[in-house]
């Protein structure tokens, strides 16, 4: 995925800027890009608006990454900086830009990136800069002894080159894919629909399934606890597991707190998505807050349902204070989108859908790896980690998203146990907020970084 929010979606092509400190990526950055990709959001300080910029030549839009912003971050060797900020831009890039500096000729920093370069197998344009008149041209021959072919030589500074330059990214550009977000997952998104007993998760399947859509099939589901229906919606497959289904079928009796315990923890172990539903006209009650923790354990997608709404006000109109008190008793699910629903007057069941689908998506997607390093690497350097009592700091090198469902971000620091639960909760918060993740828990992993224990 090479979308700054994490999709599915058919992605625009990224290029990424490469190349030693002061070679001109940024100026280089500057010249390429017509509109900035606002992605800024509340956090203060951070400002998002310079990872990723929006470029259109030739009726072809494509966005650039300037990799050159960890630079001011946290400190490091220049070596594995740039090593890292190599890899990061890499491993999201459609195309790339190594920038040469045409008046310093080939030093050994620029080997070792085409190195890196060769070795991911993204197309490649060789850049090289600061030939700002027609004499330094015959500078910048020297640098096809990278073999990466002829430089194309340019001045970002005086814009000399630059018509050129952007001919031929289009000319390598990859194809635009057809590929819709069905296609990207065939496999049928999950929802449990979980709750306490009488909150109205039968009336709330009821007035799903109830809406005019194609119901592939209904099967008792594998545990005997749950009813699974599939059905399709907007060329998307769902499988909805039900857990008030089966009661509805054989009455449980005295025993429905303990088996509705039981079938909810089974239906959230295999959903993708928790549809967790509570009561609006009563107060969230410690059985509500059970099962919001099995979700939060569960690393399980989740959208919270106030349902009944018809019993605390007479239209789907917004009631803030009511909706922060549930959120607060909930508070360990802060991060899921709440609805206001009634299943019986069939209010808000379309954006029910919708939520899903949204918490769905980000929660099977991927996070760039290079606008994730950016990001991280603007949050460290607006805030940096405190440092301990003997003075020492963590320091964060890379970051990278090795899985999906629920989104896993791998930080690679000096020392994992500086890490102090407010700052990584400022980290969390920095990605949340430059990321679309609805409903979607996002785990932090810290792993010491290869070499790190001789220096930590
Ligand atoms: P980065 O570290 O690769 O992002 O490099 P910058 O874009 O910050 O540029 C480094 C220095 O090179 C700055 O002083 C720029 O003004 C200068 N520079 C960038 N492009 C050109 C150019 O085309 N010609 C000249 N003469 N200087 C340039
Ligand atoms: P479950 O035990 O969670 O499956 O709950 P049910 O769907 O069986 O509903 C429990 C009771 O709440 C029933 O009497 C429903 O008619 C009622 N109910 C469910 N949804 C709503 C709603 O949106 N508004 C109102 N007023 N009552 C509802």
């Amino acid at each position: 995925m090479k979308d700054h929010s994490v999709t599915s979606q058919p992605a625009t092509p990224v290029v990424a800027i490469l190349g030693r400190p002061n070679v001109g990526k940024s100026a280089l950055f500057n010249r390429l890009i017509s509109r900035r990709i606002a992605i800024v959001e509340d956090t203060p300080g951070v400002t998002r608006d310079r990872l990723y910029a929006a470029a259109e030549w030739g009726g072809r839009e494509f966005a650039v990454v300037d990799t050159g912003g960890l630079k001011t971050g946290p400190a490091g060797t220049l070596e594995t900086q740039v090593r890292a900020q190599a890899t990061a831009a890499l491993a999201d890039a459609d195309l790339v830009l190594l920038v040469v500096d045409a008046r310093d000729g080939i030093v050994p920093e620029d080997r070792e990136i085409t190195e890196l370069v060769r070795r991911a197998h993204v197309p490649v344009l060789l850049v090289a800069n600061k030939v700002d008149s027609p004499t330094k041209e015959t500078a910048a021959s020297e640098f096809f002894a990278l073999g990466l072919g002829d430089p194309l030589s340019v001045s970002a500074i005086h814009g000399r080159g630059i018509g050129d330059l952007l001919d031929a990214i289009v000319a390598l550009l990859p194809e635009v894919s057809e590929a819709t977000p069905e296609a990207a997952s065939d496999k049928p998104v999950a929802v449990a629909v979980v709750g306490r007993p009488n909150v109205g998760k039968s009336s709330l399947v009821n007035a799903m399934l109830g809406q005019d859509r194609v119901i592939v099939d209904a099967t008792p589901g594998t545990t005997r606890d749950a009813v699974d229906t599939f059905y399709e919606r907007g060329g998307r497959r769902y499988v909805l597991i039900d857990t008030a289904g089966l009661r509805r079928r054989a009455r449980v009796g005295a025993a429905v707190e303990v088996f509705s315990a039981v079938r909810a923890r089974r239906a959230i172990e295999r959903a993708d998505v928790a549809v967790l539903v509570v009561d609006a006209a009563d107060p969230v009650a410690d059985q509500d807050q059970r099962i919001a923790r099995e979700i939060a354990d569960a690393g399980r997608g989740v959208v919270i349902v106030m349902n009944k709404w018809d019993r605390v006000a007479p239209a789907l109109r917004p009631d803030r204070q009511r909706v922060r008190t549930a959120q607060h008793a909930l508070r360990f699910l802060d991060y899921a989108p709440i609805l206001a629903v009634s299943a019986t007057k069939g209010w808000g069941i379309e954006t029910l859908f919708e939520t899903i689908d949204r918490v769905a998506l980000a929660h099977r997607g991927h996070i760039g790896t290079g606008v994730l390093n950016r990001l991280i690497g603007e949050a460290v350097a607006a805030h940096e980690p405190p440092a301990d009592a003997g003075g020492r700091r963590l320091r964060v090198f890379y970051a990278t998203q090795p899985e999906t469902s629920p989104p896993t971000v791998v930080l690679f620091v000096n020392e994992p146990s500086r890490m102090p639960e407010s700052y990584r909760r400022y980290l969390e918060h920095a990605i949340r907020s430059g990321f679309d993740l609805p409903g979607v828990p996002l785990k932090l992993v810290l792993r010491r970084r290869r070499g790190e224990e001789a220096r930590a």
